[in-house]
């Protein structure tokens, strides 16, 4: 049965929530916020101009625009300081402020207008009503922030009651924690069924940069490496250096061979270079047997020693799946990416072009 499925899977989604680093659960907020943002400003867009529309329904109660009017018109006031702040403001948590308090303008502004209203009986409708905007921000939002505007919401209507005396207040209230436990439990699910896109989503952005063969980066990255220019920021503050790994006759390998083992060879390596270089370096397949390197806080001496310690082990490696050498090809990262390749693969030229299996820095 569907229902048995897809409690089952929520149930898979609620685990992989909860064990989620507390890193982990902002960065899915920052990417639930991103994804629905632009819906949620459409929605209170649309109920901004709702507001105004309720103008008719004042209408038909006082016989008059007049009194209404200034609450009503308000809210458009501040939906174009809305529409303002958020184009300034790009933090999750601002972002969601703000739509929380467009949301609350647009609470308080209707009780402003029920005060003026001759009919009062309707108060309960118009609060009703306003649970659209939760189920909109919530998209963008937290749970608990969700929790949280609904008791300011229910805190409203109950001070505003002081003043303006609803005739039907327990019942106001009693709709009003209803529609706030309805509308809190579908954000939970919403949310849970947004981690198995996020998931998704994650997957797909790392078989992107995965090569399928060696398992380590392939250019995808580099390009944005580069596009984001994440390598010059870092540069900044420390050295990087880049080397460029070429197995020495490679297609005779192929050749003698076959390519089955060619492939365990390309495997080998890219193992190997994972497994000695540091958890924040890059090692890049960049062509058919060409790997790149990208070795953080890292000067030029100490990136070239580790390589020469590379190809050595390489050399005298007992477990490769044929014997074979390569040759690398080491430069300073110079802060512009295409001038620091065109070292690097300069430096592999002077290597291969000087006997192989060796490592030469430029
Ligand atoms: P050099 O020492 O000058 O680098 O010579 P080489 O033979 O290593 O270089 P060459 O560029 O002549 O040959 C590279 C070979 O790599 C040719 C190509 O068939 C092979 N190759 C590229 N990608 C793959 C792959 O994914 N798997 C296998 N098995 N071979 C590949
Ligand atoms: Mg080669
Ligand atoms: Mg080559």
């Amino acid at each position: 049965m569907r229902i048995i499925e897809g409690v089952k899977d929520l149930m898979a989604l609620y685990k992989d929530y909860s064990t989620m680093s507390k890193d982990e659960k902002a960065d899915f907020y920052e990417a639930k916020c991103d994804y629905y943002q632009k819906y949620v400003e459409l929605g209170l867009m649309v109920g901004c101009l709702s507001s105004v529309c309720f103008l008719f329904f004042d209408y038909v109660i006082n016989g008059s625009y007049q009194p209404t009017l200034l609450p009503r018109l308000l809210v458009l006031g501040f939906a174009v300081v809305f529409l303002i702040l958020t184009h300034i403001m790009k933090s999750r948590r601002a972002t969601v402020y703000l739509d929380y308090i467009l949301g609350h303008v647009m609470a308080l502004t209707a009780i402003w207008a029920i005060y003026n209203l001759d009919d009062r009986d309707y108060s309960g409708e118009i609060f009703l009503i306003m649970n659209l905007i939760w189920i909109t921000v919530g998209f963008a939002a937290r749970p608990h922030e969700n929790a949280l505007s609904y008791l300011i919401f229910l805190a409203e209507i109950l001070i505003s009651h002081t003043i303006i005396g609803y005739d039907d207040i327990g019942i106001i209230i009693a709709l009003e924690i209803i529609s706030a436990v309805a509308v809190i439990l579908s954000h939970c699910l919403l949310m849970l069924y947004f981690l198995d896109h996020y998931r998704i989503r994650q997957q797909l952005e790392l078989a992107m940069i995965t090569d399928p063969l060696t398992q380590v980066y392939n250019r995808h990255l580099l390009e944005k490496i580069v596009s984001r220019n994440t390598l010059k920021e870092v540069n900044e503050g420390e050295p990087v250096a880049i080397a460029m790994l070429d197995i020495d006759y490679f297609k005779k390998i192929n050749d003698e061979h076959g390519h089955y083992t060619g492939d365990l060879t390309l495997l080998y390596i890219g193992q190997k270079l994972s497994k000695e270089t540091h958890d924040d370096d890059y090692v890049i397949r960049y062509g058919g047997e060409e790997f790149v390197i990208i070795l953080k806080n890292c000067d030029v001496n100490n990136a070239c020693a580790r390589m020469e310690q590379f190809r050595r082990d390489i050399e005298s490696s007992k477990d490769t799946p044929v014997p074979f050498t390569v040759s690398i090809g080491v430069s300073r990262y110079t802060g512009d990416y295409s001038k620091s390749i065109q070292n690097v693969d300069t430096a592999l030229n002077k290597a291969k072009n000087s006997g192989r299996n060796k490592v030469v820095v430029v």
